[in-house]
């Protein structure tokens, strides 16, 4: 049986924190706040997978209160997110998903991206698609480049 799942996540950016997105670090004097490393778009891959196999959300599986997640690679998750699901018998057809970042630019970091959470997967670049967005200066925050947001939806089989 196929099924599909969907995620979302929205992270805060403030100066002097890294801003890591799919894994990989994108020059911005911004960076992400969060209990992991803030990769709204790896959270938001992670949810649309669990989602898609019917194990619940991030915050069950790693929930913020646990110091053994703190400041950790959100790609360690990725990971065995898809260990677990493998588990119960799925595997991943594909992933798709949307960035909306007002700055900077995502497009120089895009298959950079895309082949990071290939990788990480075990899936062909084509099982992959990230779009990067921005909010036209608008939604508040998001438009004035204070916060993240990333969707995703994950096809298994
Ligand atoms: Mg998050």
């Amino acid at each position: 049986m196929n099924k599909a799942g969907l995620g979302w996540d929205i992270h805060k950016l403030t100066e002097g924190k890294p801003l890591i997105l799919g894994g990989i670090q994108i020059e911005n004097s911004k960076g992400c706040e969060g209990h992991s490393d803030g990769d709204a778009l790896i959270h938001a891959i992670i949810d649309a997978i669990l989602g898609a196999a019917g194990l619940g959300d991030i915050g069950e599986h790693f929930p913020d209160t646990d110091p053994q997640y703190k400041g950790i690679s959100s790609m360690v998750l990725l990971r065995a997110v898809n260990e677990m699901i493998q588990e119960d018998g799925f595997r991943i057809l594909n992933i798709d998903a949307n960035v909306i970042l007002q700055s900077p630019k995502l497009s120089p970091y895009k298959e950079a991206i895309r082949d990071n959470i290939a990788s990480a997967l075990g899936l062909e670049l084509n099982q992959v698609n990230i779009k990067a967005k921005t909010a036209e200066h608008m939604l508040g925050e998001l438009g004035s480049g204070d916060a993240v947001v990333a969707q995703a939806i994950a096809y298994i089989e």
